[in-house]
């Protein structure tokens, strides 16, 4: 259960609970990896080094502090168990939007978008999903288990169906999951070419954006469990994040910073970076 909606103490996100636009929700799990853990340590270490970024974005010349953004701690999670875990993001998520808010999440792993998202499909009938990952995440199941960080755009797209989702660096999966990719999603591999195309394309429909940080190359992001190369600079990204920033986004999340694996700390950095510039685009 999430701590009582009283809003942290926070130098940017001091809105009171029933004045915010936006909440913020930390959910510490990584219950399902398949490779390294350590998602679940993401919502403290960036809490920690949001201290240290500038609430104003020189990209977006855009100030945090110009919104009304509380922070609600983290989700309280049984720990060691999936379904109930995904069952209390779900229920929690819902009652925030229910109270007409936008929800930003600090992952935990890329799982613990698919009971979000599902909140936000129920909500808005048109919703589109933009994803930037290095995997593909539609496996069917991993190792027979349905349900996976490696199988939650799979859960997404059997909500939303055919056409609705945008995935945007890939470069990680199996064939099966590209060929299905090719039949089921806007599919843009190794980079963010066609992003100002699917904006386009987009218009004005509500758009939940799910960011696997994984997506940046890993020698500017290795603090992740499954680091994968050849992946998009940072510049690239806050480009792509420039051109969101005309969207109708509804919902967002920034997902698998492991920070542990990065002991310069930068990895968590840059997660805070993305997360300001990510709020911003959506405030
Ligand atoms: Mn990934
Ligand atoms: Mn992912």
């Amino acid at each position: 259960m999430l701590k009582d909606k009283n809003c942290l103490e926070d130098i940017v996100f001091d809105s009171e609970y029933k004045d915010s636009d936006i909440a913020i929700v930390g959910i510490a799990f990584d219950g399902t990896c398949s490779y390294k853990p350590g998602a679940r340590f993401a919502p403290q270490a960036i809490r920690n080094d949001l201290y240290g970024l500038e609430a104003y974005s020189p990209y977006l010349d855009k100030d945090l502090s110009d919104y009304n953004i509380c922070d609600l701690g983290d989700i309280e999670l049984s720990f060691g168990n999936t379904i109930l875990s995904l069952k209390t993001i779900k229920q929690e998520i819902k009652s925030i939007l229910d109270d007409n808010k936008k929800t930003f999440v600090i992952g935990g792993e890329h799982l613990i978008s698919c009971p979000i998202i599902e909140n936000y499909a129920d909500k808005y009938e048109d919703l589109v999903v933009i994803q930037f990952d290095a995997h593909t995440d539609l496996r069917e199941d991993y190792l027979g288990e349905k349900l996976s960080h490696a199988t939650v755009m799979r859960l997404v797209h059997n909500k939303l169906g055919d056409g609705r989702i945008f995935q945007f660096g890939i470069r990680s999966g199996t064939r099966e999951e590209f060929a299905f990719a090719n039949k089921h999603t806007h599919f843009c591999k190794f980079d963010l070419e066609t992003l100002n195309e699917a904006i386009k394309e987009i218009g004005n429909r509500p758009v939940y954006v799910t960011m696997d940080l994984d997506v940046l190359d890993p020698s500017i992001f290795c603090g992740t469990g499954t680091p994968e190369a050849g992946g998009i600079t940072f510049k690239e990204l806050m480009d792509g994040i420039i051109l969101l920033n005309g969207l109708n986004i509804v919902g967002a999340d920034i997902v698998e910073l492991s920070p542990h694996y990065d002991q310069s700390g930068v990895s968590t950095a840059v997660a805070c970076k993305v997360m300001r510039e990510l709020l911003l685009a959506m405030a």
